[in-house]
C-alpha cells in the first residue's frame, strides 16, 4: 500500500475494540473557539467506513467513518446556532458547522425511510475511548468519484479485508436486507 493512501486515520493501524457498557461521549467540531458539541448517550451501532461523496471525512482520508445512534440519544449541547443543513433535499440531513465544515450529525426526517429514527455520527469527533469500531466498508467503488484512481481499487479492497472490514459496493447484507424488508412491508408483499 502506498504510504500516501489512508483509508481513515481511525482504522489505518488496525481496529480498536469497543468498551463493554460504553456510556457514550461528546462530539466536538474542529473550531478553536466556541465549538459545536453534540452529546451521545450510550454506544453507537453499525459503525463502518463509507466511500460515498456525501459523508464528511477528515483531511487526507479516502473513507469517512460513520455510525448510527437512536435520535433520542443525541442532543446538541453547545453552539447549536453554528449548525446548518448541507443539502436539505438529501435523505440524510447532514448538520455541519458553518465555522469549520465538520458534520456533527445526519438526521432522517422522512418517517417512511427505512432508517427513520436513527442519526448518523462520526465517533472520531469524540475524545472518549470505547466506541464500537467499524464492522465493514460501504460504497467502496464510490471513492473513485472523489478522485481515487480506479487502478488502486484492488489494493484498497485487499487492505480493507486485512483490517477486517469486508468491502461492499452498497451497504452490508444485513442493512440491505433491512431496507428491502421495510420496502416489502410498505408494499404489502411481506406481512409481520
Ligand atoms: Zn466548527
Ligand atoms: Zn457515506
Amino acid at each position: 500500500m502506498t504510504a500516501t493512501l489512508s483509508i481513515h486515520p481511525a482504522v489505518d493501524r488496525g481496529l480498536k475494540p469497543g468498551a463493554p457498557d460504553f456510556a457514550g461521549g461528546t462530539l466536538v467540531c474542529h473550531c478553536a473557539h466556541d465549538p459545536v458539541e453534540v452529546t451521545i448517550k450510550g454506544q453507537c451501532a453499525h459503525n463502518h467506513v463509507c466511500g460515498c461523496t456525501k459523508c464528511w471525512k477528515p483531511e487526507g482520508a479516502t473513507f469517512s467513518q460513520v455510525a448510527v445512534v437512536s435520535r433520542d440519544n443525541l442532543s446538541v449541547t453547545a453552539n447549536e446556532d453554528k449548525l446548518e443543513v448541507v443539502d436539505a433535499s438529501a435523505a440524510i440531513q447532514r448538520h455541519a458547522c458553518k465555522g469549520c465544515g465538520v458534520h456533527l450529525y445526519g438526521r432522517i426526517e422522512n418517517q417512511q425511510h427505512p432508517f427513520y429514527g436513527l442519526d448518523f455520527i462520526h465517533t472520531e469527533l469524540s475524545k472518549e475511548e470505547g466506541w464500537a469500531p467499524p464492522e465493514f466498508a460501504a460504497f467502496v467503488s464510490s471513492v473513485i468519484e472523489s478522485g481515487t484512481k480506479p487502478d488502486q481499487m484492488g489494493n484498497i479492497r485487499t487492505w480493507l479485508k486485512e483490517i477486517g472490514l469486508e468491502p461492499y459496493d452498497c451497504l452490508s447484507p444485513p442493512l440491505m436486507d433491512a431496507i428491502a424488508t421495510h420496502t416489502a412491508k410498505a408494499a404489502g408483499v411481506l406481512r409481520d
